[in-house]
């Protein structure tokens, strides 16, 4: 036995190995399928080639969760504890996971992400895209009908009791929720994956060529543009503003989509778009929604009570609020070199 020569031989063989590597150096292969589903469109795209399989399963997955959270799908869960009518109804444990973490997130911030939000979604018809401005007493009728806290729900015996009238809506968190899915399904598969969603992008595991992960954000006031971009490692990015889906009223008036469950009017907070970054996708997709609701002060202050959240937040007048653990990993972009942004501070200045 000569060991020493061995090891020397398949030294040589790495070198060469490593150096054809080089020499050839690989283009990122990539897998992409676009998934038109929850309303939007989703590309997905696996950094591997001949991935076509596990795309499959994931827009098996994409399918399967539409049908469980659609909230106007005659058959969907959603729409079975809608129409209970006060009645007890038991739940698969796959809808009782996304109520659970529905609820959480409404209880979190306060109602302002409600999931029995959808008398009130209805009302404006954004379900139906049949869209129209309700009148003061549609809203006065519809509004008590929107309070999470009525919602009765055993989560170990997977029941829930929703009283007469009232009606869920999981709209605000059914991408995100999917997107954790979706997360753990290629991080078992141990593949790098940028899944754009719609609003929510989920990143999994490290690009083939080890850079980070690079996610612009959009400029809300001029949504061809973008303020800025993020350097991330694998997480969730979610973006909510009054860009993403609106209608223009017989009144002139422009109506958005994410309502206030206080008002049951579009919400008319100071801010024009929230990003929030962070490890799980469904909060990710459920507080974008409620700080776009809540405005800068109130969001700000709930931020600081949470732990693993980074947020870009962009105001109404255009200024750019970022949170320190996203401080060296957001770069403005050339033209907004100039705009003003902030560093939102953990303590309390
Ligand atoms: P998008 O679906 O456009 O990505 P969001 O994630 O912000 O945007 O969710 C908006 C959806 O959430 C609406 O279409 C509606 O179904 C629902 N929704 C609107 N306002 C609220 C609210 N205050 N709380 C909970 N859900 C809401
Ligand atoms: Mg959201």
């Amino acid at each position: 036995m000569k060991p020493v020569k061995m090891t020397g031989l398949l030294l040589l063989l790495c070198l060469l190995l490593t150096q054809a590597g080089c020499a050839a150096r690989p283009q990122m292969q990539t897998s992409v399928l676009v998934v038109f589903a929850m309303d939007t469109s989703m590309t997905l795209t696996i950094y591997e080639k001949d991935a076509e399989g596990l795309l499959s399963d994931c827009e098996q997955l994409i399918i399967q969760m539409n049908r469980l959270l659609n909230a106007h799908a005659q058959r969907s869960e959603t729409y079975a504890l809608s129409q209970s009518n006060g009645e007890p109804v038991v739940l698969s444990a796959a809808f009782a996971e996304v109520l659970a973490q529905a609820l959480y997130a409404s209880e979190l911030t306060g109602g302002a992400f409600d999931l029995t939000i959808y008398p009130l979604v209805s009302l404006w018809g954004f379900p139906s895209d049949e869209y129209r401005v309700p009148t003061a007493a549609e809203l006065a009728a519809a509004l008590p009908l929107v309070d999470y806290t009525q919602l009765q729900f055993n989560e170990a015996e997977c029941t829930a009791v929703l009283p007469p009238g009232m009606r869920v809506d999981l709209g605000g968190i059914a991408k995100g929720y999917t997107g954790d899915l979706l997360y753990d399904t290629l991080q078992a598969a141990g593949v790098a994956a940028l899944l754009d969603l719609g609003g929510g992008i989920v990143l999994v595991g490290q690009k083939p060529d080890k850079t980070p992960w690079r996610i612009a954000v959009r400029d809300p006031l001029n949504t061809s543009k973008h303020v800025g971009v993020l350097s991330l490692e694998e997480g969730f990015v979610q973006t909510s503003g009054a860009y993403e889906r609106y209608f223009e009223g017989e009144d002139g008036v422009v109506y958005h989509h994410i309502l206030d469950p206080k008002t049951g009017y579009p919400s008319e907070g100071d801010l024009a778009s929230v990003t929030v970054i962070g490890r799980q996708g469904a909060l990710c997709d459920a507080l974008s929604t409620a700080f776009f609701v809540l405005g800068l002060e109130e969001s700000v202050r709930l931020w600081r009570t949470l732990e693993g959240f980074e947020l870009v937040l962009v105001t109404k007048n255009g200024d750019v609020y970022i949170t320190e653990g996203i401080r060296d990993r957001f770069t403005p972009t050339d033209n907004y070199t100039d705009t003003n942004v902030s560093v939102l501070t953990r303590s309390v200045p």
